[in-house]
């Protein structure tokens, strides 16, 4: 990776910890779910509303770590009216992105996640980025208990 490239992605996630997209609470929420990484104490709230298989509308609240807030707010603005299913493959791709597995998702494909492509270099920061993702997942799937990444 570019020193220019790193650049612009430290200011991405700045950006979006400063500035969190879809950061409230949602009043018809039809799905809420709360995820917590003990490892940090990154703790958030998500709300979403799906209508025939596809996310009308999704947002959250909570604190954390600058990247744990700025994946969920840039996760929020991802997701949005995409159907179920987008989202499931978009997971899979963020995942390996964020986990290291490079060659299995073409930087293009994400998009604007890209800018977690420097998180593989940081184990420990490996579960502050992909919180929001795996409590949208729990959720989707209709979960009620607690997401925690431990
Ligand atoms: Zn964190």
């Amino acid at each position: 990776m570019t020193d220019d490239l790193r650049t612009l992605y430290q200011e991405v996630i700045l950006d979006h910890n400063k500035n969190p997209r879809n950061f409230r609470a949602m009043e018809d929420a039809d799905r809420v779910l709360e995820g917590y990484n003990p490892l940090c104490g990154d703790r958030y709230t998500l709300y979403v509303r799906v209508k025939d298989d596809v996310i009308e509308d999704v947002s959250f609240t909570g604190s954390g770590c600058a990247i744990s807030k700025a994946s969920a707010s840039l996760m929020s603005s991802i997701v949005k009216k995409k159907t179920l299913k987008e989202v499931d493959q978009l997971f899979g791709r963020f995942h390996d992105l964020v986990t290291g597995n490079k060659g299995a998702v073409a930087p293009e494909e994400l998009g604007k996640l890209a800018v977690f492509a420097g998180v593989s270099e940081f184990p420990a920061r490996v579960k502050c980025a992909s919180l929001a993702w795996h409590t949208l997942k729990a959720v989707l799937k209709n979960q009620e208990t607690p997401v925690t990444t431990e």
